[in-house]
């Protein structure tokens, strides 16, 4: 599975995750609830979102380590240049994937 079920039931808030070879860290996306929220296909293998992803990471000390997440992560899934299943990171991304697509992949196997 590209995706992983996240709900919050203090919230009610419901979405999924979605592993970013990026960043190496995930992404999540709210699909049930108010605003900002995803439209997605349904499909755990080849998903589609939109309209893009947007992740914006602020390093606690400020200090920034090699393993850190990327500041800009900013990326359509499966569409606007990407096929289902695919990430297109855009070229305002702050890492070294930014400008290309990429495969979705599994999610590491020692991860949650
Ligand atoms: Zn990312």
């Amino acid at each position: 599975m590209k995706l992983r079920c996240w709900n919050n039931p203090a919230t009610g808030h419901e979405g999924v995750r979605f592993w970013c070879q990026g960043c190496n860290v995930s992404h999540s996306l709210r699909t049930v609830g108010p605003a900002p929220r995803w439209a997605w296909n349904g499909d755990m293998e080849l998903p589609v979102f939109g309209p893009s992803i947007l992740s914006r990471c602020d390093i606690p000390d400020g200090k920034r380590e090699p393993d850190d997440p990327a500041a800009v992560c900013h990326s359509f899934v499966g569409c606007n240049g990407a096929r289902p299943g695919e990430i297109i990171f855009l070229s305002d991304s702050t890492h070294g994937l930014a400008g290309s697509v990429q495969p979705l992949l599994d999610f590491p196997e020692n991860y949650g």
